[in-house]
């Protein structure tokens, strides 16, 4: 064990978890690669934790963020008016689409959703909130109450009344050999049911997230939040898209995720890329519901103007450079090099994504059981071969992967040939 590594884990809670055998020490980085303390180079295909989102080291937003430094303020308090907050704040609530809309910024994914499920409990004057099963939200009390999945929930003693609806578990025997129409039918007669049943009287909100992160980037097929969203409207409950990971073109399909599921949401929860690395999170919601009755939220920190300098660069960047259509040109570009790979690699169980937010799911080649000791193979091999990925799934077998908006054609091609070559590798140990 390294001297670093022994001093983490005397210092450091023991599920703070970290990749690899020997874990690495990240000392600089630039464009889409970053450089460890041995001085090996790595293409970042996990972006950080998809934070990192139009790469590390640019000039744009270094010098947006020196420029506010050498101000002399890096906070004073949101007492006073404060530039930055309020020309981000615009430009997000005219791309969130949504009517009126008011924005609150905060310091991470967790506090935005805890804002937005604050806001929604009070504008419906309820506790009931509903979830996705296998989501994942925060760790918080409220935000871990509607994350659906036991190993994430770490046995929350939420103070919401939470109900899990079907989104990406078709798996299940009941749903197995549907078509997406059958199964969006059978998803919608189950929310009914848990509406008329479990839920008895009003229901705030749903919380979804358009692609599940952590859950390994599996979403619900087309038109599953749809046909939700008709039957939240009709109850007046709201919907809640979180966008801490699928924000910002992600997806290529869409600005925001959800509106690729062709859905506009009541509010939309961001975090993750916006700072580029910086810590930004926030609500975009209504006006009517970020000024309902009796709400209120205060953070020391959140909109700070250090952190706002920071998203104001990224989120000009990413549209001044359509890094959009560059997510959706180069994800496809990888999703289908791993489609036809695929068929000849028996661990590989599904290749999955939308633009620059894809997965490979590895099973045991005989049984067809999520094999996450696999995935943990394929991490050491694609070290080995300088690219860093991320790893997930409810099984921790999914190889979860989101370089930053940026990637060329070419970091493309060399991403993905690593990615064939540590599959095969591990695929003939396994053969
Ligand atoms: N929501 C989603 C979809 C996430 O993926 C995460 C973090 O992974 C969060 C919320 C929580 O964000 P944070 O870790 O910034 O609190």
């Amino acid at each position: 064990m390294s001297d670093l590594l022994a001093r983490h884990r005397a210092v450091l809670p023991d599920w703070l978890a970290l990749y690899y055998n020997e874990p690495i020490e990240i000392v600089s980085g630039k464009g889409c690669r970053v450089v460890d303390a041995s001085g090996k180079s790595y293409l970042d295909f996990f972006a950080g934790i998809l934070t990192n989102m139009i790469g590390y080291d640019v000039p744009e937003v270094r010098e947006a963020v020196e420029r506010q430094i050498a101000t002399g303020v890096v906070h004073t308090s949101t007492v006073y008016l404060l530039r930055g907050q309020i020309e981000l704040a615009e430009k997000i609530a005219r791309l969130s689409g949504i009517e009126n809309a008011k924005v609150f910024f905060t310091n991470s994914g967790t506090e935005a959703n805890e804002a937005a499920l604050l806001l929604a409990t009070y504008a419906r004057r309820s506790d009931q909130v509903l979830a996705m099963r296998q989501s994942y939200h925060g760790r918080s009390f409220g935000t871990a109450g509607v994350t659906g999945n036991r190993s994430w929930r770490n046995n929350s003693l939420s103070p919401l009344n939470v109900h899990f609806l079907h989104g990406t578990d078709r798996h299940l025997p009941q749903f197995r050999g549907m078509t997406d129409a059958e199964y969006v039918a059978a998803c919608v007669e189950d929310l009914r049911h848990v509406l008329a049943t479990a839920a008895g009287g009003d229901v705030a909100a749903l919380i979804a997230e358009p692609v599940q992160g952590v859950g390994g980037f599996t979403t619900a097929p087309d038109g599953l939040f749809a046909a939700y969203k008709e039957v939240l409207d009709a109850e007046g409950i709201l919907f809640v898209s979180d966008e801490v990971q699928t924000g910002w073109g992600r997806t290529g399909s869409a600005f925001f995720g959800i509106h690729g599921h062709g859905v506009a949401p009541d509010m939309m929860t961001f975090a993750k890329g916006l700072g580029n690395g910086f810590a930004v999170g926030g609500v975009v919601a209504r006006g009517d519901l970020m000024d309902a009755p009796h709400a209120t939220g205060l953070s020391t920190f959140g909109g700070n103007p250090v952190a706002m300098a920071a998203a104001g660069a990224t989120l000009d960047y990413v549209l001044d450079h359509d890094l959009q259509a560059n997510a959706a040109r180069t994800g496809t570009l990888i999703i289908d090099g791993l489609r036809e790979a695929a068929p000849r690699l028996p661990i590989v169980g599904d290749v999955r994504g939308r633009g620059l937010m894809f997965a490979v799911e590895l099973v045991d080649p005989a049984t067809g059981e999520p094999a996450p000791a696999l995935a943990a193979r394929f991490m050491e091999e694609s070290r080995k071969a300088g690219l860093l990925v991320g790893k997930g799934g409810l099984y921790g077998n999914v190889l979860r992967m989101a370089p930053p908006l940026t990637l060329t054609t070419e970091e493309a091609a060399e991403g993905l040939g690593i990615v064939v070559a540590a599959l095969e590798a591990v695929n003939e140990e396994v053969a």
